[in-house]
């Protein structure tokens, strides 16, 4: 098989022979699936045979889409979801437990964010938020109850990028399991395995979807974690496969968050053209952060691939010449950023990442509008802060409608 990531997608075929020979994987919109003796039935049930039982379950469209996305990322098995907090609470409520720790930071999506201060508090799960760009702090509140060390790849909207190599090798040494959400960088730049990351989770929203069709999610074991010492995992009787035991066999079933056939459709076609459309945002991101940086109305630009950002060497060791397609700037206050935004012609006034469109947003009335005036002293996010996703419009076409709404 290629080495490239959209042969690698296009040439993937399909797990079962399909009767009428679709060149596309049809969307099986069905809930339930026939057997011709109870035997069978039986056999499928209690996972003796690999036949679909049950869409909440597995589907074969559904099942299409997780095989393609095993293909370029080199996971050992992957779980698609109905969300990307789908994906992040079914990995939170499969390894944790009461009198659990996950250890993290405070910089995280607001709504993960919101999961670990508030939802996983009601069911005796510890939160330590300390700073995970310095590994001293991790190890200091790493103790025998942490069930998973947790972070982004790229803060969103902070923009820090943890060094995941010294990350991983500290959770390796405490036998703790690294779970990383790499929604901002797509695995045509990344492969978080190589950097020791254990669990991987996906919002299939972003990159993925291939122009905001559809809410997705994805959880990639890479299945590189002894989890002998898991409190919660069964390692003794499914060794190597435990965590998918748990996930899969309960947790996933339980909570029902499975993806639709109809979205597995829509980003099985988005994973297509995902290389494409990425290195189209992420170099007209970067050529707009450049082009910004240097007009006089501009304070600050935080754009991770930018020489002089404090990630760039980081962020060019993990990610290579451009890591997402996401970057942010700031104005003198609230009400600039307002009338700035208030402006735009062409770039969209949308909250999401990575549609095809341009997209501006003002994180802390929008994202943490609704969080209590300490809860957003604790996420740091400034008033003065726009984030900008990237889209595949011409960048002259972007600049002067960023020049128009500035002046
Ligand atoms: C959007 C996003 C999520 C949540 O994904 P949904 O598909 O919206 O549920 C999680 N993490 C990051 C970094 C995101 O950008």
């Amino acid at each position: 098989m290629s080495e490239n990531f959209t042969t690698k997608i296009l040439e993937t075929s399909f797990a079962k022979h399909d009767l009428n020979n679709p060149l596309s994987m049809p969307i099986y919109s069905t809930a339930a699936y026939e057997f011709a003796t109870a035997e069978e039935m039986e056999a499928a049930f209690i996972g003796k045979s690999a036949f679909h039982t049950y869409t909440r379950i597995s589907n074969p469209t559904v099942e299409y889409f997780e095989q393609r996305i095993k293909q370029v990322s080199g996971a050992m098995a992957v779980t698609a979801l109905s969300s990307g907090m789908a994906a992040i609470a079914n990995v939170f409520m499969s390894l944790a437990y009461q009198g659990a720790n996950i250890v993290t930071t405070s910089h995280l999506f607001g709504n993960t964010f919101s999961i670990l201060q508030f939802t996983l508090a009601n069911f005796g799960v510890e939160v330590r938020f300390c700073d995970l760009l310095d590994i001293s702090d991790v190890e200091k509140n790493i103790d025998e109850n942490t069930c998973l060390v947790f972070t982004e790849v790229i803060t969103n909207p902070h923009l820090e990028v943890v060094d995941l190599k010294s990350l991983s090798a500290l959770t390796a040494k405490k036998l703790v399991p690294l779970v990383v959400d790499t929604t901002v960088v797509p695995w045509t730049v990344f492969k978080a395995r190589d950097f020791g990351a254990n669990i991987e989770v996906v919002s299939s929203t972003k990159y993925i979807s291939g122009g905001a069709t559809s809410i997705g999610g994805l959880v990639l074991d890479h299945g590189n974690f002894d989890w002998r010492r898991s409190k919660r995992l069964d390692a003794k009787k499914f060794g190597q496969m435990a965590f998918q035991a748990k996930l899969r066999g309960e947790v996933f079933r339980n909570f029902g968050a499975c993806m639709s056939p109809e979205t597995a459709y829509h980003q099985i076609l988005g994973l297509e053209t995902m290389e494409l459309r990425f290195d189209r945002a992420a170099s007209t991101g970067l050529e707009l952060a450049q082009w910004i940086e240097a007009l006089p109305e501009i304070n600050k630009v935080h754009h991770t691939s930018l020489p002089g950002n404090s990630f760039y060497t980081i962020s060019a060791a993990q990610f290579g010449k451009i890591g997402t397609a996401m970057f942010t700037f700031e104005l003198s206050d609230q009400a600039a950023c307002f009338a700035f935004m208030n402006k735009l012609k062409l770039v969209r006034r949308a909250t999401n990442l990575f549609d095809n469109k341009s997209l501006i947003i003002h994180p802390l009335s929008t994202i943490y509008g609704t969080f209590s005036p300490e809860m957003k002293e604790k996420m740091g996010v400034p008033d003065t802060l726009l984030r900008f996703s990237t889209g595949l419009e011409e960048p002259e076409d972007l600049k002067s409608d960023i020049l128009q709404a500035l002046r």
